[in-house]
């Protein structure tokens, strides 16, 4: 029982620790959880931005003022995209791309020559599509045939807080897929012929995209820079010189007028962009291979699991502030992991981090925290209820002590005749070896509940046994008014220690008799079963409830009843015939209702009745 009970607090507390890592966890799944990583990854993204290094791409804009001096406005967009792109035909940028649908026969047939003409004219160039009622809207063919490749401008918005915080690299309509704008103008302006894919990753020209495919598409987190240079149409048209900005540059042309571009969005630094600078930031991701990946599922649950492990072994072998200052230390470990992940390129999700940090410190505190507390509260209840159990035996002691105090006084002081004196040595002798036999009980109790001690081996009649307990408890009895009485006791042997037996099956006596109304029954009875034999106690009296038998062998526990019978008590006899009958390699059962009487039973293994030579016991 001693060595168990660690381990079994070990498992319990291994179980507490399991299921705040599983909690962690499976809340970091949950939508309010990707609300708090997405916050955090806005938070680095601020707190770490991109270094400055010279932009491969600049914004060709058709903003406000554009529209405005334009005749018709809005209306002829075509006439401004054929005259943006004549006016930087002379700068000879990598590629263009342009982030405006084409995808319908325009109302003057003229501009749309004109802008075809530009396009010829254009090197690598990329003409945008878009994914409507599941088919792809692509421009018209007078204007496909000039692109160099198609690709589609769908950016992915967090359902949660409209952030842009990635791309689909690829989108599929049934049956056909395309890649993104920004990736296609990527693969031209690096002169590379094919994009190569891989589950995990695209390959275009020599660099290599992490972007794990994702259902049926394959996000990819875009690095959001401070700035890309942008130039307006309007401007150009008044200082044609500005075009220079485009050369060696990859152009994105688009609409950044307000009162034009639908396609605005918000991206992690809290700037509202439009659709034409999302691409352009996509594309400078992957020039710039500023790649973010996130953590693999794998690599996450390892780092919980470790975070967790180690403040199960903090809590388990350290205490007080060792204990408080390594918890603390590792939660700010999983309050600023997140942080260096990100600075290596790595989105570690921040809630699960520090929830699989929280909780497991948490409930490890606390399971120590209460589980001391219970040891305390049990410990002090046994240090109250073993002095009891001290002041009970030197009670006991005190009895046997008086007797020979008070005769070998007697001897000393008055001349007694011989008979007196025989007398009185006789009670002197018989008194202190039920001194020794007391104390040496109690001794071989204690060895025997140390495991420090051998039985003795003695094969004695049941009945002997019997009639010597039901002879020593006859004056408590009588004292109560309670019959004890013996019935169908078989022929059957014991084997085992004697004395042991006797203090067991005394000590049940004693408490039927203890726990007994006045002129109720006490019966002893042996029953032979099979190869066991049942030696029974029953009484009459105050019994016990189902919770209160599962207590009663502890060591110091008293049922209500008893401490309200007046009847003195230690709470440690059953404990100490459990012990006993279960060295004798035997059981015990117990029947009991409130009020209705108990019975207890001591079940032995038997011996084949004796030879009357054998019953007679050494002096
Ligand atoms: P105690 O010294 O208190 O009698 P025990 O270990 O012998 O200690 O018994 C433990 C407790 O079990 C008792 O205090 C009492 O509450 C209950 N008990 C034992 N025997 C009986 C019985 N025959 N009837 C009712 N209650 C009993």
């Amino acid at each position: 029982m001693r060595e168990r009970w660690p381990s079994k607090r070990l498992a319990a507390y291994a179980g507490v620790l399991l299921t705040c890592l599983i909690i962690a966890v499976v809340a970091g799944w949950t939508a309010p959880a990707a609300r708090i990583d997405n916050y955090a990854y806005d938070f680095l993204f601020g707190l770490y931005p991109q270094p400055e290094r010279r932009a491969q791409s600049a914004i060709l804009a058709i903003d406000e003022a554009t529209l405005r001096h334009t005749p018709g406005g809005a209306r002829r967009i075509r006439m401004i995209l054929a005259e943006a792109l004549e006016l930087i035909a002379a700068a000879r940028p990598r590629a263009v791309a342009i982030d405006v649908i084409l995808a319908d026969q325009g109302e003057d047939s003229a501009e749309d020559e004109r802008l075809s003409r530009a396009m010829l004219a254009t090197r690598n160039l990329v003409l945008p599509c878009e994914l409507t009622d599941l088919r792809w809207e692509d421009p018209i063919p007078l204007f496909r045939r000039r692109a160099a490749a198609i690709g589609h401008i769908h950016a992915d918005r967090n359902p949660y807080d409209n952030v842009s915080r990635q791309i689909p690299l690829e989108q599929t309509a049934p049956g056909e897929r395309r890649w993104a704008l920004s990736l296609e103008t990527f693969r031209l302006s690096r002169g590379a012929a094919a994009i190569t894919e891989s589950p995990d990753d695209i390959e275009v020209g020599g660099v290599r995209i992490p972007a794990p495919r994702e259902g049926d598409q394959r996000p990819m987190r875009v690095r959001f820079r401070a700035s890309i240079p942008v130039v307006a149409v309007d401007e150009l048209r008044h200082n044609a010189g500005l075009a220079r900005t485009f050369r060696d540059r990859v152009v994105f042309v688009g609409v950044t007028a307000l009162s034009y571009a639908y396609d605005r969005l918000k991206d992690p630094l809290g700037r509202n962009l439009p659709g034409v600078e999302i691409h352009a930031q996509a594309f400078e991701t992957m020039a710039g291979g500023d790649f973010l990946t996130p953590a693999s599922n794998l690599s996450v649950l390892a780092l919980c699991l470790a975070l967790a492990a180690a403040a199960g072994i903090t809590f388990w072998f350290a205490s007080g502030w060792t204990a408080y200052g390594v918890a603390a230390a590792l939660l700010a470990a999983a309050h600023l992991g997140p942080a260096a992940f990100f600075r290596h390129g790595v989105v570690f999700p921040y809630f699960t981090s520090v929830s699989a940090a929280w909780l497991p410190i948490v409930g490890a505190g606390a399971f120590q925290y209460f589980s001391v507390r219970r040891q305390l509260r049990k410990s002090e209840s046994d240090k109250a209820r073993y002095q009891q159990a001290i002041h009970f035996v030197t009670h006991e002691m005190r009895t046997p002590l008086t007797a020979i105090q008070g005769s070998s006084e007697l001897i000393s002081r008055y001349d007694l005749n011989e008979e007196k004196r025989r007398q009185i040595a006789g009670m002197i002798n018989s008194e202190s070896k039920r001194l020794a036999r007391m104390i040496q009980t109690f001794l071989n109790v204690e060895r025997l509940s140390e495991g420090h001690m051998e039985i003795k081996r003695e094969t004695f009649p049941a009945r002997e046994l019997i009639e010597a307990c039901l002879a020593r408890v006859q004056t408590l009895a009588d004292r109560k008014q309670i019959r004890v009485f013996a019935e169908d006791i078989s022929e059957d042997a014991i084997s085992g220690d004697r004395e042991l037996m006797e203090y067991a099956v005394y000590n049940l006596l004693t408490n039927a008799i203890k726990y007994s109304p006045a002129g109720t029954e006490v019966r002893v009875a042996t029953e032979r079963e099979r190869d066991r034999l049942r030696l029974s106690v029953r009484d009459q009296g105050i019994g016990m409830d189902a919770r209160e038998l599962r207590n009663i062998f502890k060591k110091f526990y008293r049922t209500k009843g008893a401490e309200n019978s007046g009847e003195a008590g230690t709470g440690i006899g059953l404990s100490i015939v459990e012990q006993i009958v279960t060295h004798h390699g035997g059981r015990i059962e117990v029947a009991s209702s409130p009020g209705r009487g108990s019975r207890f039973t001591i079940v032995l293994p038997a011996h084949a009745a004796m030879t009357a030579s054998s019953h007679v016991r050494k002096p």
